[in-house]
């Protein structure tokens, strides 16, 4: 009888130390799930934040309508073609000033008309990309020296000038490059 109650005891004990056992296996593998759930949570956070601050970059990286409409309409010489600008609406002043520059030497001095091809930012800076309507550039070429200065001269700037706002800015980013100003710099 003894025995059988040691026995029984015994029986008692493992099963409650088996049952231990598998409820202390439950917990670990609940909180291993835990953490792996709280783990992916976190890197969807995360791409989440990049992809939409990708898109936001992009997005502002075109010009806006108003603008680009406004360059239309006050330059058409210039886009004749209604070309996509592939920057962001800070340079929105430099591009407009360019372009009343290049189209006062034509009207009033008789350079070459610029016709705009691509406006777009590269490595933080402007590119603009032209042709011009006069093909000898024999007799043009001082003029033609001109016009590249004026472009090479707005392109220069675009580098000390906030893409996103205007203000003031630098070049930040280490792959992708963008020139901006320090409150942008933290939206961005
Ligand atoms: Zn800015």
């Amino acid at each position: 009888m003894m025995s059988f109650a040691r026995g029984s005891n015994g029986l008692k004990l493992e099963t409650l130390a088996k049952l231990e056992r598998v409820e202390q296996g439950s917990f670990g593998v609940a909180l291993r799930r835990g953490f792996t759930i709280l783990l992916l949570l976190e890197i969807r956070n995360v791409v989440v934040k990049v992809v939409r601050s990708i898109k936001n970059v992009v997005e502002e990286l075109n010009m806006n309508e108003k603008n680009t409409e406004k360059l239309y309409k006050d330059f058409p010489k210039i886009f004749k073609e209604h070309i996509l600008l592939r920057c962001g609406d800070g340079w929105f002043t430099l591009i407009y000033e360019l372009c009343g520059v290049l189209q006062f030497n034509t009207d009033k001095n008789n350079y070459p008309q610029v016709v705009a091809e691509q406006i777009k930012e590269k490595f933080g800076g402007l590119r603009f990309y032209y042709t011009s309507e006069v093909v000898d550039c024999g007799e043009n070429k001082e003029k033609y020296g001109h016009i590249r200065g004026a472009v090479g001269f707005a392109e220069s700037m675009s580098y000390h000038i906030c893409e996103m706002c205007g203000n003031a800015g630098k070049a930040r980013g280490k792959c992708f490059l963008l020139t901006l100003c320090d409150e942008c710099n933290k939206k961005y």
